[in-house]
């Protein structure tokens, strides 16, 4: 016999979480089905249970029936987390995306690249062109299939990157901030080129690009050609080594054109009204003869 004091509980108890020696058999599954993290299967199995019974299908086949559930679902769940993790300031897809109001952007080369396997190749992108003409909206739909893709994704805008990557240096954080840019499969840069940058905020952005250099593939947006670069980035020959790895290999996406903004805003303004329309029993001066006419 053992010396051991005996206690009134049995000893399993102790290690094993509450609920799994008591309890019906629903509420073992339940608890066993959440601590296996399969709330798919939890939510569906009594449903599919009663389907399976109704269809005459056997015992296996209804748990490969959950679990093909539990799978579709859980990729659901994973994309969208990705595509949270992503911080797109919107989610927009090509879907929405008007190719013929661009005729200077390839449209294959876009769909192309909306396959992702630049990613695998480590490429970059670069989307140039004048404000409104969708550059950030390709951004972001080439974010969002990345994610859909199964690619780690962020998205940031110029100033907001240098932003971070001062304030990580003020509070000795840079290397860790550094790690996670290098980590991201996919870094999507906005915006490029608005706001002129600081010494020390063209040198850490730089070493963002220099470091992520054939380890994983950026997009960066400009409304800038690449000639006027130098003058957001103050240096010349920091803008030409950084311009050397962007480009060794890159897709450029030409995007200049009318601003879809514009041209929508003015073809959903109406005409303005005439004099004429507001009271159309007033006099019409016919502009040929002069002669004043009522409608
Ligand atoms: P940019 O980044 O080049 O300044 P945006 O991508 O922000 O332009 O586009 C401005 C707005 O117009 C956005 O709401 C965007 O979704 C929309 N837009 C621009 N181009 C197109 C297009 N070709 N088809 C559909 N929407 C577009
Ligand atoms: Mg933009």
């Amino acid at each position: 016999m053992s010396g051991a004091k005996k206690t009134d509980k049995p000893a399993a108890a102790e290690t094993m979480p509450a609920g799994t020696t008591s309890g019906t058999p629903q509420i073992l599954l339940a608890h066993h089905l959440k601590q296996l993290k399969l709330p798919t299967i939890l939510r569906e199995y009594d449903k599919v249970a009663r389907e399976a019974a109704r269809e005459g299908i056997d015992h296996t086949a209804y748990l490969l029936r959950l679990v093909e559930l539990e799978l579709i679902d859980r990729e659901r769940r994973v994309v969208e987390r990705r595509i949270r993790q992503a911080r797109f300031p919107a989610v927009k897809s090509l879907d929405t995306f008007d190719f013929v109001a661009i005729p200077s952007l390839n449209k294959m080369m876009v769909l192309e690249l909306a396959r992702c396997e630049y990613i695998l190749r480590h490429d970059n992108i670069i989307a140039l062109g004048n404000s409104g003409t969708g550059k950030t909206h390709i951004g972001l739909s080439l974010g969002l299939a990345a994610c859909q893709k199964g690619f780690s994704v962020a998205f940031t805008t110029a100033a907001g990157l240098v932003h971070q990557l001062m304030e990580a240096r003020d509070e000795r954080r840079l290397l860790k901030l550094q790690r996670d840019l290098t980590a991201v499969k996919l870094l999507i840069i906005d915006e490029l080129g608005y706001v002129p940058l600081s010494t020390t905020g063209a040198e850490l952005l730089f070493e963002v690009f220099s470091q992520r250099y054939e380890r994983g593939s950026t997009i960066v947006t400009s409304n800038l050609p690449f000639e006027e670069w130098t003058s957001v980035f103050g240096a010349e020959r920091l803008t030409g080594a950084l311009l050397d790895r962007l480009t060794h290999h890159v897709h450029i996406l030409s995007m200049n054109g009318e601003s879809y903004r514009l041209t929508q805003s003015v073809r959903q303004r109406k005409p303005v009204p005439t004099e004429a329309d507001v009271r159309p029993d007033a006099e019409v001066v016919d502009p040929e003869t002069g002669e004043i006419t009522r409608r």
